[in-house]
């Protein structure tokens, strides 16, 4: 079918809501996402057939396609037609690999149904239980497509009744994780039954599916298609029981349109009243209510410059339209409406609620960003915040092998931290370096292939990867007085763990004023009596405080979880003599130097991790990871293969890959996601602590409290307020 007459049909739909599906796909790595939305796409008219399967469409970006894993997330808009009744089915592509989660997680907030793709082999991994808990957390409707049960029959040569049992095994499971991570209202309704057609069984690779009222009304067996592979007939399964019919029937039918889905998603996603006239227009999809979309991802088109991609709540865009940002607070003008056919965009002239759109012209959007029309600006609310990691755990320094290149690579830089934002980019103010820091060294190499992709293959130069550590205190410090460089000013000041997270809000529970707070949970909190002059040199002390932070006094890391109590502060009546400076450097000093009596530690980024391996190699696998620090958490039989499941520190995955790949010749595999923060054991710590000082260029010794203190105060803080 061309495209151009597709893209006039999906144009003529859009406005009928009840006829838009929007879905996404979202699968453990490997268990065949990307060959499934091959097909669907074939069906689509944007890939031919034969083509499907192997080329990878979604995959638009080279890199993608070398390291055959998504990673951006790419949109399309298909047209199909199930009992005669056209629609409009806008797939979300969402990336596979763990290192990526974030994506998936924005990526889910446009869909209303996740088909989740399961191997029918390796079953329900660690991965299929993540994303399908993040899908139900936004209340997505799972669907199930068992995929790969061509291996069941040609390399497992299973008998019928032996699949009929791993299939059985497989929708048990997925049922548990709804039981366990749906909420209530959902858990009994959201089930899936391969009866009421919310199950897809069958092959990506040859491109074949059926739910069983397919085969019912086909009349078809199992046997049958065991039979086609023992004659070696199966690529007839492709056009008896075509794999896009299947998924796309699953959705239309049992997918819910944007105007049921809204009514209970947006109370759970967006935090405005829902009784205000924007809150209706959301709950009822309404498009000609206020315009609201929420943007979930940004990539920039090297001609048309950045474009926002998301899901239209409420309302409709049109070129030129005036829209305000509710995050950064500002006004733009759309430039030109798209709708997504994956690497392409189709110019459009309206897009209208419960739809996806891109759009031009707006150029501070960012990837959770709410958009909304300028005239509602003051009712505006934005969508609940997406709980996902984006604190880096992993750097690299990079820098062009010509020093003539740098400003190109700069450039990339940039562009490529707009597109992906759990990646930072910083620079070193003491060496001077760009640092590039994300979510692990995979998506570390990753960025690196973009930023010589966006850089005109830039050659640059970079250093091992180093794990992100944090400081963080065990005990409470001493009060402890700090005197300002001109001598003219004091603070007293006392640090402890923060033990809950505070938040501003909190700021009436306690004794104390909440000045404060950072996204690392560090608090400032005053106890001093506010007159005139406390409040001049306010924003000073937080500012010494913020900076004092980012770099801690162990080896300048980033402080954790730090409650710092301001007692008392004696600030010159003088202007001249309480420069902000002044104040600044008095309290990081006080805060440093109470630190540093606090019991000091390091904290360590943990991943958890997930290693499939053939059994036979399970020995060798366990013995790498506990030799490096990791700890085997439990192991499950899975046919042929054994899965381990543990934690291990980021900085002792460096490599991990290879060392695996080349011990088990290529045949296990690993997969991680953070954890958490965890203190550094005494001696590791004293090493790493030495190793970071020593690459900062500072004294190998740590500093004593004496360096910081000016006075040790024997009254202590206020008693413990939180
Ligand atoms: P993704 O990481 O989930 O996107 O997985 P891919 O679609 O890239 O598939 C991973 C691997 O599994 C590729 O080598 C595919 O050819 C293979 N694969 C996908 N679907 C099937 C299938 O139905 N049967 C078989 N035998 N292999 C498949």
């Amino acid at each position: 079918m061309p495209r151009f007459r597709q893209a006039a049909e999906i144009l003529r739909l859009m406005n009928r809501k009840e006829c838009i599906r929007n879905i996404g796909v979202v699968a453990h790595i490997d268990h065949g996402k990307t060959t499934m939305t091959d097909s669907l796409l074939a069906e689509a008219g944007l890939l031919s057939p034969q083509v499907a399967g192997l080329a990878r469409a979604l995959d638009y970006l080279e890199e993608e396609q070398k390291r055959g894993i998504t990673i951006k997330t790419a949109n399309v808009s298909l047209l199909h037609e199930t009992e005669g009744q056209p629609y409009i089915i806008n797939l979300v592509d969402t990336p596979g690999h763990v290192d990526f989660t974030g994506k998936v997680t924005r990526a889910l907030r446009t869909i209303d149904g996740g088909i989740v793709v399961v191997d029918a082999v390796e079953e329900i991994m660690a991965q299929t239980e993540t994303v399908t808990s993040q899908a139900l957390r936004e209340r997505v409707k799972p669907l199930l497509f068992i995929n790969k049960v061509d291996r069941l029959i040609k390399e497992l040569k299973l008998n019928e009744s032996a699949i009929q049992s791993k299939f059985t095994h497989i929708i048990n499971d997925f049922n548990n994780l709804i039981d366990t991570y749906a909420e209530s209202e959902f858990r009994k309704k959201w089930k899936i039954d391969a009866l009421k057609e919310t199950v897809v069984f069958g092959s990506a690779l040859h491109k074949w599916g059926f739910t069983l009222s397919t085969v019912k009304q086909k009349g078809i067996k199992f046997a049958n298609i065991v039979d086609a592979y023992a004659k070696n007939k199966h690529e007839t399964l492709s056009q008896t029981l075509p794999l896009h019919d299947a998924i796309l029937d699953m959705a239309t039918k049992n997918s819910p349109s944007p105007v049921t889905a809204q009514k209970y998603r947006v109370p759970k996603i967006w935090r405005g009243r829902l009784d205000s006239e924007v809150g209706q227009a959301m709950l009822n999809c309404d498009e000609n209510g206020p315009t609201v979309m929420c943007i979930t991802s940004t990539q920039i088109d090297p001609k048309a410059g950045l474009i926002a991609t998301g899901r239209l709540f409420s309302g409709s865009v049109q070129e030129e339209k005036q829209v305000y940002l509710v995050g950064t607070g500002k006004k733009h003008s759309v430039k030109h409406v798209s709708i997504c056919m994956s690497a392409y965009r189709e110019r459009v002239n309206r897009i209208t609620a419960g739809n996806i759109a891109a759009l031009e012209g707006l150029d501070d959007a960012r990837g959770g960003e709410t958009l909304v029309d300028f005239e509602h600006k003051d009712a505006a609310m934005p969508f609940e915040q997406m709980r996902y990691v984006s604190e880096p755990v992993a750097t690299i320094s990079i820098e062009p092998r010509n020093p003539e290149k740098l400003t190109c690579l700069v450039e990339a830089m940039n562009r490529l931290s707009i597109e992906d934002q759990n990646l930072t980019v910083t620079t070193d103010e003491r060496t001077g370096e760009y640092l590039l820091s994300g979510m692990g060294e995979l998506h570390l190499e990753t960025a690196l292939a973009f930023l010589r992709n966006y850089s005109d293959n830039t050659d640059i130069v970079t250093s091992n990867p180093t794990a992100d550590y944090q400081e963080a205190i065990m005990g409470n410090g001493l009060t402890v007085m700090a005197i300002s460089p001109n001598k003219q000013n004091s603070l007293r000041l006392q640090v402890e763990p923060a033990r809950k997270k505070i938040t501003r809000p909190a700021l009436h529970d306690m004794a104390g004023n909440v000045w404060a707070t950072d996204e690392r949970g560090n608090a400032l909190i005053s106890y001093v009596q506010e007159g005139e002059r406390i409040s001049k040199v306010k924003d000073a002390i937080i500012q010494g405080f913020l900076w004092a932070c980012k770099t801690g006094p162990l080896c300048e890391q980033p402080l954790r979880n730090l409650k710092v109590k301001i007692v008392d502060a004696q600030i010159h009546e003088d202007p001249a003599k309480r420069e902000p400076i002044q104040i600044m450097r008095a309290t990081s000093r006080a805060i440093f130097g109470s630190i540093l009596t606090a019991k000091p530690t390091l904290l360590e980024p943990i991943y958890r991790i997930e290693i499939s391996t053939p059994t036979q190699w399970f020995g060798t696998c366990t013995r790498i990871i506990t030799s490096r620090r990791g700890k085997i958490q439990a192991t499950k039989n899975k046919g042929r293969l054994t899965i381990i499941t543990g934690y291990i520190p980021v900085a002792e995955t460096f490599g991990l890959t290879s060392e695996i790949r080349s011990a088990t010749s290529g045949h296990a595999f690993w997969q991680s996601t953070f954890a958490q923060w965890r203190k550094a054991s005494g001696h590791v710590a004293a090493e790493i602590v030495k190793q970071i000082r020593t690459r900062k260029g500072l004294p190998p010794e740590v500093p004593k409290p004496d360096l910081f203190i000016d006075k040790t105060c024997s009254a202590s803080a206020n008693e413990d307020d939180t």
